[in-house]
């Protein structure tokens, strides 16, 4: 047996890092700030316990575009590194100091917002720099250190006479990626990717109106100031605690998060949870149209409010997404691919978290004001149904809240919808029978008819609805559910029998035979059942399968005459 080790030379593995390891160029901006955060967040966390002695102060990180010179600088005010820990930390490729220095102050730590992980993120400058500098001072009293290399594994390393405490990386742009050397660019990677990252972050400087003082005169123009552009939120709402936040807080985020989106939320979900794996975020309810697919992939996932993608498939149980809104983990890896995160299995408990998460919202809402979640249910009603549909806990969950709407106006909870059938809405089987109108227009002497024989109608009419009610017969036992112009209302046992009939049989008969002389016996049917009914003393109708193949056809009219808008005979 031969043992020995397998030799990984660096020489081979730089060109796979800057090729595959990431698949976006762009990302280079969010690793290298990712790491001046970490840095200024190390120096802040060992201030605290009294590790450092200096002044923390108020640090920024700094973003600066050398057109001319083709060079990108990020400088922060954060720990620095000393010249042996240039060595350690960049020079050898996938030792992650972050990870390093949450393991040394592992208790203390925990909660610090670090983000490094891997200890790649750096070498990710690479893939669009042929060149880069750090020039960095560690907070110990040492001098600085210049480390300068060329995309190979060959660097210099000597010591720079920099005085302020922190680290400048320079990036000396390739020629292919000149593309981040345009401001606009820039700015709109720190917006996509760092808009709520801890430490502000600035880009240049703008003009900032000054308020006018009260005794100005009428026509006094307004003077500007010269400030520092922070392009930065460092304390979004999510990473407050509920308590510490009211209603308008929630409603000002939604507009920091969609400055396009002119409608306000119905309602927000904050996420906050520390066991069994961390998670923050909030989450909000848009007004929903009929219309499924144009509003997805609105929630942002961060990591250590670092913006990592608004793909949240498999990480968010599909009927969610539908929803808006922030969700944050330090446990959701930043650098890996999308099918490892949804096979993940703190992501899956994520999820399932979420969908509890939802559906106990959705209660409470309920049960605190049911009236306006009554008044909610047509804007929220699909992200629910389809939840019902696609998540079986979800559908156990949500009996308590999930509303049937009838055709006047009423909402019942499933339960009360049989409380209120089950005397006098079966079949001859013994089971339920749940009516229901799709379209109030089309089906309304149906629904007049059914009415009028005391029965309850509900109008659903969302896109999925069929199969949600496919869904209910299956998994409640005893009911059906039957459409209000179906031939099958007239196999109901009735209320009231008595009140059925006014005519004898033969009567009925030479009526019916009567009428079907004038109607076409082969495309419609006379139904006397109705008779008894104010709205439609008899119905006409075509056949069910005929409607139905002419539905199909989208001929459209749905082809059903009541009395009241039968042709003329
Ligand atoms: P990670 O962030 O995952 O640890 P990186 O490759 O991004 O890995 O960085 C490697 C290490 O280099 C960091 O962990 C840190 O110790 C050091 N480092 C990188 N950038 C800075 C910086 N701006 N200031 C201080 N140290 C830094
Ligand atoms: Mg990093």
């Amino acid at each position: 047996m031969a043992t020995g080790n397998i030799n990984v030379s660096v020489e081979n593995i730089f060109p796979l890092i800057k090729k595959f390891l990431y698949s976006d160029h762009e990302i280079f901006l969010r690793e290298l700030i990712s790491n001046a955060t970490d840095a200024t967040l190390k120096l802040k966390h060992l201030t605290s316990i009294g590790e450092a002695s200096v002044e923390y102060g108020n640090p920024v990180i700094e973003v600066k575009v050398d057109k001319e010179g083709k060079k990108i600088h990020v400088i922060d005010q954060g720990i620095g590194m000393t010249k042996e820990e240039v060595e350690k930390y960049i020079n050898e490729v996938a030792f992650s100091g972050a990870e390093e220095f949450l393991e040394k102050y592992k208790d203390s730590a925990k909660d610090s917002g670090i983000i490094g992980h891997f200890g790649l993120g750096f070498y990710s400058a690479f893939m669009v720099a042929h060149k880069v500098e750090i020039i960095t001072k560690s907070y110990k009293d040492e001098p600085a250190a210049h480390w300068i290399c060329e995309g190979t594994t060959k660097f210099t390393l000597e010591e720079a006479d920099k005085q302020e405490r922190g680290t400048e990386i320079i990036l000396h742009i390739n020629e292919d990626d000149e593309e981040f050397l345009e401001e606009n660019r820039i700015e709109e990677l720190l917006v996509k990717y760092n808009k709520f990252m801890p430490i502000p972050i600035k880009f240049g400087t703008k003009e900032e109106t000054l308020p006018l003082p009260e005794d100005a005169p009428e026509d006094a123009k307004p003077e500007t100031k010269t400030v520092d552009n922070i392009i930065n939120n460092p304390e979004p709402a999510w990473t407050k605690q509920p308590t510490d936040l009211e209603e308008k807080d929630y409603k000002e985020f939604y507009r920091e998060l969609y400055p396009m989106q002119f409608e306000e939320p119905l309602f927000h979900i904050h996420l906050n949870v520390d066991y069994p794996f961390n998670l923050t975020g909030i989450l909000y309810f848009p007004k929903m149209t009929q219309d499924m697919n144009i509003q997805r992939d609105k929630i942002q996932l961060y990591q250590n409010q670092v913006f990592v993608t608004d793909n949240v498939e498999g990480i968010v149980p599909e009927f969610l997404t539908m929803l808006r809104g922030v969700i944050d983990s330090p446990d959701i890896p930043l650098n890996v691919s999308r099918s490892y995160l949804q096979a993940d299995s703190s992501v899956k408990k994520i999820s399932s978290y979420i969908t509890r998460k939802v559906a106990d919202k959705l209660k409470t809402l309920f049960n605190n004001n049911r009236e306006d979640f009554e008044k909610k249910w047509n804007d929220i009603k699909i992200v629910i149904e389809y939840g019902m549909l696609s998540e079986e806990k979800f559908f156990d969950k949500a009996q308590k809240f999930a509303l049937y709407p009838t055709v006047d106006g009423d909402f019942f909870t499933f339960e009360e919808l049989e409380a209120k059938i089950k005397e006098n809405q079966t079949d001859k089987d013994g089971n339920m029978v749940v009516l229901y109108a799709s379209n109030q227009d089309e089906q309304h002497s149906y629904i007049q008819a059914a009415k009028d024989k005391g029965y309850q109608v509900l109008l659903l009419d969302s896109p999925i609805v069929s199969h949600l009610l496919q869904k209910l017969e299956t998994s409640k036992e005893k009911i059906s559910f039957v459409r209000v112009d179906s031939d099958h209302v007239n196999n109901l046992i009735k209320k009231d029998d008595e009140n059925i009939s006014k005519l004898s049989d033969e009567e009925k008969e030479k009526l019916k035979a009567d009428f079907e002389k004038v109607v076409s016996k082969e495309k419609y049917t006379v139904q006397l059942e109705a008779m008894d009914s104010d709205a439609a003393p008899l119905i006409i109708t075509q056949p069910e399968f005929m409607r139905r193949m002419k539905e199909m056809q989208q001929t459209g009219g749905g082809g059903m005459f009541g009395m009241g808008n039968m042709p003329e005979m």
